[in-house]
C-alpha cells in the first residue's frame, strides 16, 4: 500500500491540518516530513478545537504519529503541547520522532528575532520561533540532532561547541546577552529525559509499515508558495513543504508515494509581507477575513486573502505532482452574488500567462486577469454530497478542475470535521 502525500497547494493555511485528521481515521502512521512548531493546523472535533504547532494532526486519533528527520524540533513547544493533549486525555504514546531531525536551541529563537528586527522594513516575517536558524545550521552542519538528547555528555559537548560560536554573534552583532553552557545543558537534559522515550528509527518504521500494506499519510506543513527552492523567495519558509520533499524528509524512496493530495482554499490568503496577484481590495478582504476566521493560529496575525488564484494552483499542481484536490472553505464564499477568479496573469511586456512566472520580478509586477462567475449566495449546510451543491458552486468546482485538469475530491463546507462534502 503506498503512502498518500497531503501538501497545501497555496500559501499555507489552507485547511490540511482537518483534512489530514478526517483521513487518519483510515490511516495507520501519520507523519510530519517538514517545518518545526510553526504548523498551526487546527482541527475540530465534537466542537472541542485542537490547535497543533508541532506535533502531526493524527496523534488526535491515536494513530502512530512521526516528526521525520526532515522537521526541527523545539523540545519546550513539544513537550508543552504533548502536556496540553493529555490534560485533555490525548496520549502522546504513538509519537515517533526521528534521530536525525535537528534541535531548536535557544540562540536560534534569539537570532530569529533579532535578525527579522533587523531587517525592519525588508523582514520576511517569520514566526520568530527560530526555526529558519536551526535549518540554516543544519546545512551549515553546526546543528545538534534528537539523537544527540539520547547521550548527556555528548549533548554537553556540542552545546558546548554551538555556544563558542553562537555566543560571539549574540554578543557582537545583534548585540544579546551570550548563553551560559551550564543552564542549557541543564535544560536541554531535562527535556532529553523526557523525549528519549519517543526517539525512533523513523524511516525503517514507515518503511516498513508501507511494506507491510498499512495506511500511510504524510503531512506537509506550510504550503508550495512557501517552497524553499520553488516558492516565492525569499519570502518563503527554511524547508520544503513540497510532495517530493516527503521521501527525503521522512527517509523513504518517492516510489513508495503515489497519491498526493493537494488541499486549496477556494479563495487564497497569504500571511506577511510578499507580492500577491490576486489580492481583494480592502474592504471585501476584511469581510472575507472576518467570515473565514483568517487571523494566523501560531501568532494571530491578519491573513491577507485574495480571490482564487489558478495560476498559482496550476503552478502547485506541477510541482507536487497532485493527483486530487481537496477545495476547503467554500462555505466562506456563500457571501457573494458574484465571484472573481484569477484565470492568467498579464506581465510588464503586456503578454498573459497561465503558466507560474519563473522570474521573480516578472511575478512581482503581474496584474491578474480575472473571469467573474456567477455566486450562490446560499448556505452548503444542507449539502451531504459533492452533488448537492448548488448548480454555481457546481459549476466554481468544476472551473477548477478544468482548468487544472485535476479532480476535486472533497469541498469543505465549514471547520468541523464532518463539513466536508465528497462524491455521492
Ligand atoms: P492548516 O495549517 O492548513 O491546517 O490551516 P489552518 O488550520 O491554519 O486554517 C484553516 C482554518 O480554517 C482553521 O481555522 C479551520 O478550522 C478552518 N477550516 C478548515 N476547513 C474549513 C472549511 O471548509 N470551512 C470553514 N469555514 N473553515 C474551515
Amino acid at each position: 500500500m503506498p503512502a498518500t502525500v497531503i501538501v497545501g497547494a497555496q500559501w499555507g493555511d489552507e485547511g490540511k491540518g482537518k483534512i489530514v485528521d478526517l483521513l487518519a481515521q483510515d490511516c495507520d502512521v501519520v507523519c510530519r516530513y517538514q517545518g518545526g512548531p510553526n504548523a498551526g493546523h487546527t482541527v475540530i472535533v465534537d466542537g472541542e478545537t485542537f490547535k497543533f504547532r508541532h506535533l502531526p494532526s493524527g496523534i488526535l486519533s491515536g494513530k502512530v504519529s512521526v516528526l521525520g528527520a526532515g522537521c526541527v524540533v523545539d523540545p519546550e513547544v513539544l513537550l508543552e503541547e504533548i502536556d496540553g493533549l493529555e490534560q485533555r486525555g490525548i496520549s502522546s504514546e504513538p509519537l515517533r520522532i526521528s534521530g536525525n531531525a535537528h534541535l531548536i536551541m535557544p540562540w536560534h529563537i534569539a537570532i530569529d528575532g533579532a535578525g527579522e528586527k533587523r531587517l525592519g522594513k525588508l523582514q520576511i516575517g517569520t514566526t520568530r520561533r527560530g526555526i529558519g536558524p536551526a535549518y540554516a545550521d543544519k546545512a551549515a552542519r553546526l546543528g545538534i540532532r534528537v539523537q544527540d538528547l539520547l547521550d548527556a555528555k555528548i549533548l554537553r559537548q556540542k552545546i558546548e561547541t554551538a555556544l563558542q560560536e553562537k555566543n560571539i554573534w549574540l554578543e557582537r552583532v545583534y548585540e544579546l546577552e551570550p548563553f551560559e553552557l551550564e543552564e542549557v545543558a541543564a535544560r536541554y537534559e531535562g527535556f532529553a529525559q523526557r523525549l528519549r522515550p519517543f526517539v525512533a528509527d523513523t524511516s525503517l518504521l514507515v518503511d516498513e509499515a508501507i511494506r507491510g500494506g498499512k495506511n500511510v499519510l504524510l503531512e506537509g506543513a506550510q504550503g508550495t508558495l512557501l517552497d524553499l527552492d520553488h516558492g516565492t523567495y525569499p519570502f518563503v519558509t527554511s524547508s520544503n513543504p513540497i510532495a517530493g520533499a516527503a521521501a527525503t524528509g521522512i527517509g523513504i524512496g518517492p516510489t513508495r508515494i503515489e497519491r498526493v493530495i493537494g488541499v486549496s482554499k477556494a479563495y487564497v490568503t497569504r500571511v506577511g509581507a510578499g507580492p500577491f496577484p490576486s489580492e481583494m481590495e480592502p474592504e471585501l478582504a476584511a469581510q472575507v477575513r472576518e467570515l473565514g476566521q483568517e487571523y494566523g493560529t501560531v501568532t494571530g496575525r491578519d491573513r491577507r486573502p485574495g480571490w482564487l488564484d489558478l495560476v498559482a494552483l496550476r503552478y502547485a499542481v506541477r510541482l507536487n505532482g497532485i493527483t486530487s484536490l481537496a477545495l476547503t472553505k467554500l462555505d466562506v464564499l456563500s457571501a457573494f452574488d458574484e465571484l472573481e477568479v484569477c484565470v492568467a496573469y498579464r506581465l510588464p511586456d503586456g503578454a498573459e500567462t497561465r503558466d507560474f512566472p519563473a522570474h521573480q520580478s516578472d511575478f512581482h509586477h503581474a496584474a491578474p486577469v480575472f473571469e467573474t462567475v456567477a455566486g450562490w449566495a446560499e448556505p452548503l449546510d444542507e449539502c451531504a454530497t459533492l452533488d448537492d451543491l448548488p448548480r454555481e458552486a457546481r459549476s466554481y468546482v468544476d472551473l477548477v478542475e478544468r482548468e487544472l485538469g485535476v479532480t476535486v475530491e472533497l469541498v469543505g463546507t465549514g471547520a468541523a470535521r464532518e463539513q466536508v462534502l465528497a462524491r455521492r
